[in-house]
This record gives C-alpha cells, structure tokens and sequence, in this order.
C-alpha cells in the first residue's frame, strides 16, 4: 500500500492568472517575486523561470536555441492563457549573467540586464501589442529584497 498523497492547503482555481512572469530560476528570490505580484494585486502568476530570466528573450545576446525556444514559451503562455501583464525581471548576482558576461566586469553585466529587460520587453510588445510589460531589477540589500522599476527607454 502507497503513501496517502499530500494534499496541499493551497485550493486548486480552475481558471489562469491573466499576468506571466518571467525571471531566474535563482530560488533566492522565488518567494519574493510572488510577494511583489501579491502587492500588484494579482493572487497567482504564471511563471516563465530560466537562469537568466528575461534575458533568454533577447534573441541578439542569448544562445539563438535557447532564446527561440523561450520566447516560443512566452507566446504560447500569452496566447494560450490570455496573459494581459507581464512581468520582465533581472537580479543582482546572477549566475548566468556571471557565466555569460563576467569576465568584462559588473558594470557591463549590469548594462547588459538592462539592455536585455527592454529589448525583452519590446519584442513582447510587438508579437502582442496589447500587453502591458513591467520592467524590474531585483537587489538585495542585507535580508531586504527591493524591486526596482526600469523605465524602457
Ligand atoms: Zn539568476
């Protein structure tokens, strides 16, 4: 005879959160992501989580597999799930950014993040002009996380 399953305490909703995010599969920051999308008003999210987050949909930086395979996820959870909100997020530290971008310094990955952010979030908004995308640098700052916006331009 098997284990009797868990049965978890959060309840099964039948119907798809309309907002996506996408970011690093870092688990560093997993809890407090849905903390920001709860201050935003939106109960669940749909995630997207990859090392390197949202930097995965630039296709002129990432790895071009890598990239269409991610953006292709994008749009099948936009399009399937009638996303209207996404959320773009990059954080401090990241290791894929280091494996990626290290050896030209922390002020050329941080510009990178950045470049890789609005560049996300333009190619969004051109397959699917009528979502609204928000930009976010994620920073710790001792056992705080803060959330910073980023303007697209
Ligand atoms: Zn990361």
């Amino acid at each position: 005879m098997s284990a009797p399953p868990f049965i978890s305490h959060v309840p099964y909703e039948a119907h798809h959160p309309h907002v996506l995010a996408v970011y690093c599969s870092d688990g560093r920051f997993t809890d407090a992501v849905e903390d920001l999308a709860r201050h935003l008003g939106h109960d669940r999210i749909d995630t997207l989580t990859l090392p390197g987050g949202p930097g995965l949909l630039n296709r002129w930086s990432a790895d071009y597999l890598e990239s269409d395979m991610v953006t292709r996820a994008a749009h099948f959870l936009i399009r399937g799930h009638h996303i209207s909100e996404v959320l773009l997020l990059a954080h401090a530290g990241c290791g894929y950014y280091q494996a990626r971008h290290g050896s030209l310094g922390p002020d050329f990955v941080a510009e990178q993040q950045l470049t890789d952010l609005r560049t996300a979030a333009s190619e969004l908004r051109k397959a699917f002009p009528t979502i609204t995308v928000h930009l976010y640098f994620v920073r710790p700052h001792g056992t705080a996380i803060h959330f910073e916006p980023i303007p697209e331009v």
